[in-house]
C-alpha cells in the first residue's frame, strides 16, 4: 500500500432498517484513499449518505460490509487520531472554555498543568486565549465552532472529520473560519475530511471534491481541485469548477426526482 495513504476505505456498505421493516440502502461499495495532509470534501445532495459514511469513519457506526483503514491498520472503533467536528459543536456546557478544550487530553490522564498548556495552545490558534473562563453560552456560534476545532486538535489527531461544520454560521463567519481552518491545516499539518452543501465552501478548501449520488449513496465522480491558494471566488476557473460541479449535482436531483415520480 501506498504509505502517502492515510485513510483507505474499502467496500463500505451501510443498510438501516426502519421501524416498519423496511431495508434503507444507505451506501454501497464506498471505496475511497485520502492522502496524508490532503483537505478532502464530500458534497453531495440531502440524504446520498455523507454523515453516515463521516460516522463510519469516526468509529460512531458500524459498516454493515467493508473496511476502514487508518495508516494502514483496520480502524473501525472511536479513537482520539479521528478528531469529528460537528455542526452543533457538541461542547460540554457545565465546562468552561478551557476545560472543554482540554476535555481529551484529560481523559488520556494528562496532568492538570499539561493538559492546560495544550489547551492554551489551541485556543491561542484559533484566536480564542482571552475567552478561557467563559462558558460556552456566552459565546457566539462561530467562536463556539472554534473551541469546537480546538478541542478536536487538542487530542492531536491524524484526522479531522467535520459534518457541516459551518452550516448553521452566518456567510461573513463562514468565510473567516473557512480561513481559519485553512491556516490551521497548514500549520499543523492535518488531513481533513470535510462534509459540505457548498458548492462554493468545497472549491475554496480542497484538495479534491467527491461527489456523491443516492438511493443507495455512492461517489459519483473525485474532482482534483487544481487552482492555487488562496483561491479567489470570482476567477474564471474557480466558475467553470463552479458550474460542473453544480451540474453533476443537479442532474443527480433531476434523476432522482424522475425516478420518485
Ligand atoms: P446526508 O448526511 O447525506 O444528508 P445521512 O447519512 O444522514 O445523509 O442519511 C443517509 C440515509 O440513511 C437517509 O436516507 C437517512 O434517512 C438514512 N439514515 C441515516 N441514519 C439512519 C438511522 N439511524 N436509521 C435509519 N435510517 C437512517
Ligand atoms: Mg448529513
Amino acid at each position: 500500500m501506498n504509505s502517502d495513504v492515510i485513510l483507505r476505505l474499502s467496500g463500505i456498505c451501510k443498510t438501516f432498517h426502519s421501524t416498519d421493516g423496511e431495508e434503507i440502502k444507505a451506501l454501497s461499495n464506498i471505496n475511497l484513499n485520502i492522502k496524508r495532509n490532503e483537505f478532502v470534501c464530500i458534497i453531495g445532495p440531502s440524504g446520498c449518505g455523507k454523515s453516515t459514511l463521516l460516522r463510519i469513519v469516526a468509529g460512531l457506526e458500524e459498516p454493515s460490509a467493508g473496511e476502514i483503514y487508518l495508516n494502514g491498520i483496520p480502524s473501525r472503533a472511536p479513537s482520539a487520531k479521528k478528531g469529528m467536528i460537528f455542526q452543533d459543536y457538541s461542547l460540554l456546557p457545565w465546562r468552561r472554555i478551557l476545560d472543554n478544550v482540554a476535555f481529551g487530553p484529560e481523559l488520556k490522564g494528562m496532568a492538570k498543568q499539561e493538559r492546560y498548556r495544550i489547551a492554551r495552545h489551541y485556543l491561542k490558534l484559533v484566536g480564542l486565549d482571552k475567552f478561557e473562563r467563559c462558558f460556552p453560552h456566552e459565546l457566539s456560534g462561530g467562536m463556539k465552532q472554534r473551541v469546537a476545532i480546538a478541542r478536536a486538535l487538542a487530542n492531536d489527531p491524524d484526522l479531522l472529520l467535520m459534518d457541516e461544520p459551518f452550516g448553521a454560521l452566518d456567510e461573513q463567519t463562514r468565510y473567516l473560519l473557512q480561513n481559519e481552518l485553512l491556516r490551521i491545516w497548514k500549520t499543523d499539518q492535518k488531513t481533513v475530511l470535510f462534509v459540505t452543501h457548498s458548492i462554493d465552501e468545497a472549491l475554496v478548501l480542497s484538495d479534491k471534491i467527491i461527489v456523491m449520488s443516492t438511493n443507495p449513496g455512492t461517489i459519483s465522480q473525485i474532482i482534483d481541485v487544481t487552482l492555487p491558494r488562496p483561491r479567489d471566488r470570482v476567477n474564471n476557473h474557480f466558475a467553470r469548477y463552479y458550474s460542473k460541479i453544480r451540474n453533476l449535482l443537479y442532474h443527480e436531483v433531476i434523476n432522482r426526482q424522475l425516478v420518485a415520480g
